[in-house]
C-alpha cells in the first residue's frame, strides 16, 4: 500500500515513498520518455512471451531441451524486467530543497544557477527533469529517468541483463531456425510456417538491436566508471582537471554499486548504501 501522506509533486516529476517497502520511488512526467520506455518494455514482452511459447515449451515437452534451460530463460527475463523497473523508478539522487551542509564542508558545495539550490560538487542540473542530481551521468530516455549516484548501479544491471536475455534469445532463434526443426527445409508457403518465420525474424531483429546497443553502452559505461568519470565529465572541457584526482578503479566501481559485497552487485532488489558522502568526492564539472 502507498502512504499518500508522503506524496510530493512537482512540474517535472512525482515522488512517493511506500511506507511498507521503504523504497523511494521516482516518476518523471515526460510523454517522450513514456514512449521510449514503452518501446523497451514492448521488446521485453514480445520476446518473453514468444520465445517460451514457440521455442522453449514445445521443445521441452518433446524432450529436446532440459528444464534448466527453460528456468534460466525465465530467470534472465525476470531479472531484466526487475532492473528496468527499478532503474526507471529509483531516485537517481535528487538534492533536497534545504540540505544540511556541515560548516567544514561548505567549500565542497556550490549553488546551481538554474534551480538556485545548494548541491555537492559533481552534481549536474538535468534540464529534462528540472532538478539537480548528485553525480549525474546522463538522462536516459529509454528508462525515462536520470542516471545518477543512487541508480547508476541499477542502470548497469539493466545493461548486463539485457545483454544476457537478448543473447539467449538470439541463440534460441538460431537453434529454432537451423537445428530444432529446420524451418529452411519446411514448406514456407504454409501459413503456420510463414507465421512462425515472421515472428522469429522480428525476435532476431530485436535481439540484435538490443544486444548490439546494450553491449556498446555497457562498454562506454564501464570505461567511464573504471576511470571514475561520468559521461557528462568525459564530454566536458575540464576532463584533464578531473583525471588528475581520480580514485582507484576498484573503489570507483564499489562506490557505484553501493556495497563492497560483490555478490550483491547483480541483485536488483536491494537498496544502495553509499560508501562515503558524495561531497567527499574530488573535483567536479
Ligand atoms: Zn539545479
Ligand atoms: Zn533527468
Amino acid at each position: 500500500m502507498v502512504n499518500t501522506s508522503t506524496l510530493k509533486t512537482t512540474n517535472a516529476m512525482c515522488q512517493f515513498v511506500p511506507a511498507a517497502m521503504k523504497l523511494r520511488l521516482h516518476f518523471v512526467v515526460d510523454p517522450m520518455g513514456w514512449l521510449c520506455i514503452s518501446m523497451v518494455f514492448g521488446v521485453w514482452l514480445y520476446n518473453s512471451v514468444f520465445i517460451p511459447k514457440l521455442v522453449l515449451l514445445p521443445h521441452y515437452n518433446e524432450g529436446h531441451i532440459p528444464w534448466a534451460i527453460v528456468v534460466c530463460y525465465y530467470i534472465a527475463s525476470a531479472l531484466c524486467l526487475a532492473a528496468l523497473l527499478r532503474a526507471s523508478t529509483a531516485d537517481p539522487g535528487r538534492l533536497p530543497v534545504d540540505p544540511h551542509i556541515p560548516h567544514s564542508e561548505r567549500e565542497q558545495w556550490e549553488m546551481c544557477n538554474k534551480c538556485n539550490l545548494m548541491r555537492p560538487k559533481r552534481s549536474h542540473h538535468c534540464s529534462r527533469c528540472g532538478h539537480c542530481v548528485r553525480r549525474m551521468d546522463h538522462h536516459c530516455p529509454w528508462i525515462n529517468n536520470c542516471v545518477g549516484e543512487d541508480n547508476h548501479w541499477l542502470f548497469l544491471q539493466l545493461c548486463i541483463y539485457t545483454q544476457v536475455l537478448s543473447f539467449f534469445t538470439l541463440v534460441l532463434d538460431f537453434c529454432q531456425y537451423y537445428y530444432f526443426q529446420p524451418l529452411t527445409g519446411l514448406d514456407q508457403e504454409k501459413f503456420t510456417t510463414r507465421h512462425e518465420l515472421a515472428l522469429l525474424r522480428v525476435s532476431t531483429l530485436t535481439g540484435l538491436v538490443m544486444f548490439g546497443g546494450m553491449s556498446s553502452l555497457f562498454y562506454t559505461q564501464m570505461t567511464g566508471i573504471l576511470s571514475d568519470m561520468t559521461t557528462i565529465e568525459k564530454m566536458s572541457q575540464f576532463s584533464s582537471e578531473v583525471y588528475s584526482m581520480k580514485r582507484s578503479w576498484q573503489w570507483a566501481l564499489a562506490e557505484v554499486c553501493g556495497t563492497r559485497w560483490k555478490l550483491l552487485w547483480l541483485l536488483p532488489l536491494r537498496s544502495r548504501k553509499p560508501l562515503q558522502a558524495s561531497h567527499h568526492f574530488r573535483t567536479h564539472v
